[in-house]
């Protein structure tokens, strides 16, 4: 692993079985000020009853909420020492909010998990233990999904079917970002500074040994889904575009066969024009449905090859991931962004 993380995450290497072992919590929020605070509560109790040689901290991370998310949320942190809060100066998605929690993490094992209470904190238990016994990350699988639209759960079926027929690395099908993670990995990740960011499918790249738990998505506790289907269309392409060249070179073999279909038609036009040359308006609806089919093979192709170009180019910027605004909470020895 390359030492060139650019925001080195201060840790203590570890001195021996005995040392207390720090759990950190990371969960984005986004104007969820109905049910924040319901869940702050239930984590918090959860996290009380982890075993004896384990501490826990909460980061918070606000994706520039424009409700009263963010207040609510300075209001725990400064009731509750061991939350933090890391407010980011506007909203940078779902993705780079978990990315600055994780960055400013400082556990041993760090968890991801949504604060809308869809991810039941209660789990972390269990993952903490199959941390404890070994694995490196462990993620949660979804048996259930409940309240969620017909067509949020097909488009999220599909959407793993497509993304694991294109990529090399295999994602867990209905596991989502709710995860522990080592310390191990996490250094990982935070030396992969991507801005195009598929969390999930990064972690799966890095591999260590993996396991799962189980667990029944509840419905959201309250607010609504901050996924819009133009959102999800993006997060779909990031994620494919991020871990797949294979549509590139599906572009290049569409491409090549309809040349050669081309070319026959060709020869065929031309050898009809010679051995009947009479009947030229003949082939005026199969021209025109040549021209338009290639015309649309070439769009797509040239969309497609748009799609990676304007990663590069988002990429070569090299701009920091997200800004933070300001830190709030005890264990504050970090702030800015990378
Ligand atoms: N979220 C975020 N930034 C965003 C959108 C969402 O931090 O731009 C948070 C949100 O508060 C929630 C989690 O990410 O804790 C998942 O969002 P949501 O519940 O809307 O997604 P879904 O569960 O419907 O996939
Ligand atoms: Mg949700």
């Amino acid at each position: 692993m390359s030492s060139s993380s650019p925001e080195p995450v201060e840790h203590d290497p570890g001195t021996g079985g005995s040392r207390t072992q720090l759990v950190s919590v990371v969960s984005p929020v986004y104007c969820e000020e109905d049910g924040i605070e319901a869940f702050h509560a239930r984590l918090v109790e959860t996290l009380e009853h982890l075993d004896d040689g384990l501490s826990f901290e909460i980061i918070y991370v606000n994706d520039g909420s424009t409700d009263r998310s963010g207040a609510l949320l300075r209001k725990l942190c400064v009731d509750e020492p061991r939350a933090r809060l890391i407010d980011l100066s506007r909203n940078f998605g779902h993705q780079l909010a978990i990315t600055a929690g994780v960055d400013h993490a400082l556990g041993d094992a760090v968890v991801v998990i949504d604060s809308d209470l869809q991810d039941p904190p209660e789990v972390i238990l269990e993952m903490v233990e199959r941390w404890r016994a070994g694995s490196k990350v462990v993620y949660g699988v979804r048996t259930h999904r409940v309240g969620e639209s017909r067509f949020k759960l097909l488009t999220a079926r599909w959407f793993y079917r497509i993304i694991n027929s294109l990529s090399d690395v295999q994602l867990p099908p209905d596991s989502g970002d709710f995860r522990l993670m080592d310390r191990a990995v996490v250094d990982v990740l935070c030396t992969m500074r991507e801005e195009n960011r598929y969390v999930r499918g990064m972690v799966a790249w890095i591999g260590f040994s993996q396991s799962s738990v189980e667990y029944e998505r509840d419905p959201r506790h309250a607010g609504e889904t901050k996924f819009t289907v133009r959102r999800m269309v993006r997060f779909a392409s990031d994620a494919i575009t991020s871990f797949s060249e294979k549509p590139l070179r599906m572009a290049t073999q569409i491409g090549t066969t309809i040349t050669l279909l081309a070319l026959v038609v060709i020869v065929w036009v031309t050898v009809g024009q010679i051995v009947n040359p009479d009947d030229s308006v003949r082939g005026w609806p199969s021209l025109m449905a040549a021209v338009l089919f290639l015309g649309g093979v070439q769009l797509l192709c040239v969309g497609l090859l748009g799609a990676y170009i304007g990663r590069i180019y988002r990429e070569s910027k090299g701009r920091p991931l997200y800004v933070v605004a300001e830190v709030v909470g005890t264990l504050d020895n970090q702030s800015g962004s990378p």
